[in-house]
Parts: structure tokens; C-alpha cells; sequence
């Protein structure tokens, strides 16, 4: 068996593990990333736009869509069918 090292490893790279696999290595870590699949992105390739509540970019935007207002719409507009969890 090969041993590597490195500071941080990252178990899957859908966009929550390659978030954090950049911002490690954006803080000096080295960073290994392990995925299972034989793409990256996680269920990110099947989004088909960003939706960032809270984030830095929607902050930009000037818009005050809070985390709580966008899951009450998206369970409201899925008439709470979905499981949220
Ligand atoms: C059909 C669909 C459409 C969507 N559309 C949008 C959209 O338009 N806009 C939006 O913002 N969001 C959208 N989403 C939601 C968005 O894709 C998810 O919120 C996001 O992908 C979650 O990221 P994640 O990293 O937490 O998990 P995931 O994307 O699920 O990634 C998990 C990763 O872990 C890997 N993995 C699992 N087990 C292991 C293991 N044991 N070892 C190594 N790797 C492993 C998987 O292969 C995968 O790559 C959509 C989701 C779906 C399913």
C-alpha cells in the first residue's frame, strides 16, 4: 500500500469537500482529495446555477434572502412532500 501525506485530507469532492480542499490549500495547507467517483462535482454536476444563501456573493448582490426564508419557499413550493434532512 502507498502512504502519502499531506495536512488536510478531504474525503469527496462534490462542491462541500472542494470548497474546503480550497480553502485549506488558500491557507497554506497541502491538501489531498479523495473521491469515489470518476468525476468531481458531486450532484454540483447536475445543478444548474449556484445558489448561495448567505454567501459572500449574494451578499454583493445586495440581496437579504436569509437561509431560513429560502427553505420555508422550497418546502412551501414542494408542499412540504420533501424530507428536509
Ligand atoms: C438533480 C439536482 C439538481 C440540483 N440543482 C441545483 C442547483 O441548480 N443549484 C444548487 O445550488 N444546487 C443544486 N442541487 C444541490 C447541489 O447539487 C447539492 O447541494 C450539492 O451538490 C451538495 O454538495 P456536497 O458536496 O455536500 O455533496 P455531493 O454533491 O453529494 O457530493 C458528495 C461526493 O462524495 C463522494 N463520495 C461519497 N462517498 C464517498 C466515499 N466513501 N469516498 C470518497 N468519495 C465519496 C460522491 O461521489 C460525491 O462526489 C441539485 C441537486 C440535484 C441532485
Amino acid at each position: 500500500m502507498k502512504e502519502v501525506n499531506a495536512d488536510v485530507a478531504i474525503i469527496a469532492a462534490g462542491p462541500a469537500g472542494l470548497a474546503a480542499a480550497v480553502a485549506a490549500a488558500e491557507n497554506g495547507a497541502s491538501v489531498m482529495v479523495f473521491e469515489k467517483s470518476n468525476v468531481t462535482g458531486g450532484c454540483g454536476n447536475m445543478a444548474m446555477g449556484p445558489f448561495g444563501v448567505e454567501s459572500r456573493l449574494q451578499k454583493k448582490q445586495i440581496i437579504g434572502l436569509t437561509k431560513e426564508e429560502a427553505f420555508k419557499m422550497h418546502m412551501d413550493f414542494n408542499h412540504w412532500i420533501l424530507m428536509p434532512d
